[in-house]
């Protein structure tokens, strides 16, 4: 497991096809992660009020819109489910899961963070990216290179039987999301759907219409750059976003807006002060050289300030599950090159391996 190569699936074709063959490929891992949301959703009964089938008929409240405006990726679900011979219905619910437990998954990270040709050695356009998540669903990572068929291949980093959007593609378009708690959430497409939907862009413009698809359920903040080092934080709400383009060759995002405008709609802004604390920390890292290159990212992605609330994110074992997080995965993409580096686990203990998109 961790320590070691992470898992790397290779699909592609029609929507059907990917789907089968994910399915196949990772049913072990699917069924890890059903069983694990079914164990976190009877750990936190008293908070969230939850049992499986009323989180299956929540899901089935957000079907309908995903159907409508993102056919192509519903499909890939349901052929993800018959290839894995598990209940397309469970596959929705973990797919929709931010959205039904209301968000109440409060204190779940993410780091990501830019550098791009003016802060980078070798003029490289660089991304960090620390995916911080349920521990117990640690294993169930991997990564996948894809080729789908009318859209640009792809190489992304998922887990368990969530549609993959963290990544970049052949058309030089990256995507890295971090979630963010809006007051104006929905019943709309899933913010999983949606983003899901970003990694087909084919122009940096094309990505960020994307992430703003219409009748969204909620929004996360996708961070979008193209290997021209065009990079922004695109904060989304259901109803409303922002853009922010990089300042002098950085940018970063944890858990909380950045913007005043999408700000306002944080009901819970002290619940996200160790996200405040990351990106602050991320940004006085990120400014101390304009030579940043594999090493020192791997460097910010590995700081341990403000511990275990840090960039590298650690398991506190004693907390109520709702708290409980830690960096699952990290990854420096080098866009230039089309290469992922990937470490499984918490970056500070582990080996990144490089990954290539070779379509
Ligand atoms: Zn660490």
């Amino acid at each position: 497991m961790t320590g070691q190569p992470l898992p790397l699936i290779h699909i592609g074709g029609t929507p059907r096809e990917m789907g089968l063959d994910f399915g196949k490929a990772r049913r072990e891992s699917i069924l890890h992660m059903v069983a694990n949301v079914k164990t976190f959703l009877g750990q936190t009964y008293g908070q969230i009020r939850l049992t499986w089938p009323e989180a299956i008929l929540q899901a089935h409240k957000y079907l309908p819109f995903a159907q409508e405006l993102t056919p192509r990726y519903v499909e890939e679900l349901r052929a993800m489910a018959e290839g894995a011979d598990v209940a397309f219905d469970d596959l929705m619910v973990l797919n929709c899961l931010e959205a039904i437990t209301t968000d109440a998954l409060h204190l779940l990270g993410c780091t990501t963070f830019v550098a791009t040709e003016e802060r980078t050695a070798e003029g490289r356009v660089l991304i960090g990216h620390n995916e911080d998540w349920l521990p117990a669903d640690e294993s169930d990572v991997f990564l996948i290179h894809a080729e789908p068929e009318g859209e640009p291949a792809f190489l992304a980093m998922t887990y368990g039987a969530l549609l993959p959007n963290i990544g970049f593609n052949a058309a030089g378009i990256c995507q890295c999301c971090d979630s963010v708690y809006p007051s104006d959430v929905r019943i709309g497409v899933p913010r999983i759907f949606v983003s899901r939907a970003v990694l087909a862009a084919q122009t940096i413009s094309g990505a960020i219409t994307a992430a703003l698809a219409p009748h969204r359920a909620a929004g996360y903040n996708h961070t979008l750059v193209h290997t021209s080092g065009e990079a922004y934080n695109v904060e989304v709400s259901a109803r409303h976003f922002s853009l922010m383009y990089a300042q002098g060759g950085i940018l970063a995002h944890t858990n909380h807006y950045l913007s005043r405008r999408m700000s306002r709609l944080e009901n819970d802004a002290q619940h996200l002060i160790g996200s405040r604390v990351r990106y602050f920390r991320a940004m006085r890292l990120l400014r101390r050289t304009h030579r940043h290159n594999r090493e020192t990212l791997r460097g910010i992605l590995s700081d341990h300030v403000n511990h275990p609330n840090s960039i590298c994110s650690h398991e506190v074992l004693d907390e109520n599950p709702l708290d409980q997080q830690k960096t699952v995965c990290s990854l420096i993409i080098d866009l230039n090159e089309r290469e992922m580096h990937a470490a499984w686990g918490v970056p500070c203990e582990n080996e990144y391996f490089t990954y290539r998109l070779s379509a």
